[in-house]
């Protein structure tokens, strides 16, 4: 084992390559803003990235909805670096001149709005934008990049989709990968980074509870389902109260209950919607667990006819970012942007599923987030109608970001690459 080069700041040249990228880089986030796609939707984005990592120089592939572009360039290293590029199915308020007035048809015919609510024309532009420079300055480095974009990410579908789609078999295996999203902190021009989870487990859970009908004004003869359902809510809140460690962290949260038309009329069901978080699988586990064991037995003890029915859905595996991967990709955030633009992150309670990819092939990676608001504006959430992040210097740290993180992990050594074979 050899000690990895020490990471320096970006030469020169390469600062003039990323001054160069942000003149197409400008025009390009615009049109994606404009044009935002829904998950799994997302034919014109697609297009246009083929052809622009086409033009770079990079080998295309559409796989399971998304794009890879992989760029060979002799000995060394293979680093992937992934972006998501769906939109979401809400209507952005008129702002700058490149808001999206785009409309789509979503997978059940009904036409949506659709923004970039969150962020992901970011991510593509700056992926694009660190591409370039490594497709037009070879001699820089050697080993190959994987430029990965993945459709479908706001419904945890698309990067299952890439590697259904034999992802694994079509690309070079990634020694290690890379991801960034845009979030309202820290300040636009600032990098947050941090090792082992960074974004949370989450599941989701539908629950059919059945009761038995009646006159409202003869309870006796039914099984209520909504008195059943409120149980089950009330002592929901015990998994997380009581039954997981208090140093854990873990959310139980039931987003949806649905029984009923009239006052008088006892339903015969209640449906409800769970979605559960945590930073350990075995903590999400126990919280899944648990919930489905106190609604089989409140439903035992409501005399409920029938049993429940449950059904898990959107599926977000842990963000857990390695140690070594992290520290060297810290390491050339704080060379090239200066230690006071690299925060610590704050593990975050949302969750993504960057990690898919990584996964399937035994891959360490690292996700770090960047800022889309400028110091002393307004910040809004992701997914808000008002997420428009300023362009700079969201644009130009994203890109450098990447950069950096990807010309440091092509030049390690060794330490981080999975075993052979
Ligand atoms: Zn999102
Ligand atoms: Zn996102």
């Amino acid at each position: 084992m050899t000690e990895p080069t020490a990471v320096a700041a970006l030469p020169e040249h390469l600062r003039t390559a990323l001054a160069d990228a942000a003149e197409w880089q400008q025009p390009l986030y615009e049109d994606l803003h404009a044009h935002p796609e829904l998950s799994m939707l997302e034919e014109r984005t697609r297009g246009i990235l083929a052809e622009k990592l086409r033009e770079l120089g990079y080998e295309v592939q559409e796989i399971g909805g998304g794009v890879v572009g992989v760029l060979e360039n002799g000995e060394g290293r293979t680093v992937l670096h992934r972006a998501d590029f769906d939109g979401l199915p809400v209507e952005e308020p008129s702002g700058p001149g490149y808001a999206s007035t785009h409309r789509q048809k979503d997978a059940d015919g009904v036409e949506q709005p659709t923004m970039h609510a969150c962020g992901h024309d970011t991510h593509m532009v700056t992926a694009l934008g660190a591409a370039a420079v490594l497709a037009a300055h070879r001699e820089d480095w050697s080993g190959t990049h994987i430029a990965l974009f993945q459709p479908g990410e706001e419904i945890a579908a698309g990067a299952r989709a890439m590697v259904e789609d034999g992802l694994v078999d079509k690309i070079p295996a990634p020694d290690v990968c890379l991801g960034q999203h845009v979030m309202p902190a820290p300040v636009s021009g600032h990098v947050a980074i941090t090792e082992g989870p960074a974004m949370s487990s989450a599941v989701s859970m539908k629950v059919v509870l059945h009761g038995s009908g009646s006159h409202g004004s003869m309870p006796h003869l039914g099984v209520d389902p909504i008195v059943l359902g409120s149980a089950v809510v009330t002592r929901l809140q015990t998994l997380v109260a009581r039954e997981i460690a208090p140093g854990d962290f873990g959310v139980v949260t039931v987003g949806s209950f649905h029984a009923g038309q009239s006052s008088n009329v006892i339903p015969d069901r209640a449906t409800l919607q769970l979605n559960f978080r945590a930073y350990s699988d075995q903590v999400l586990e126990q919280l899944v667990g648990g919930a489905e064991r106190i609604i089989r037995a409140e439903c035992e003890a409501a005399r409920s006819p029938k049993d429940p029915e449950f059904e898990l859905f959107n599926h977000y595996p842990l963000t857990d970012n390695d140690p070594a991967v992290t520290a060297r990709v810290r390491e050339a955030m704080i060379a090239q942007l200066g230690e006071e633009r690299v925060e610590h992150m704050p593990p975050s309670t949302g969750s993504e599923d960057f990690s898919v990819v990584p996964d399937a092939f035994g891959a360490p990676y690292c996700y770090w987030i960047f800022g889309g608001f400028a110091e002393g504006r307004d910040s809004f959430p992701n997914h808000s109608p008002n997420f428009v992040p300023a362009q700079q210097p969201t644009l130009a740290t994203g890109t450098e970001a990447a950069l950096a993180a990807i010309l440091a992990m092509l030049s390690a050594d060794g330490d981080e690459a999975p075993a052979e074979g």
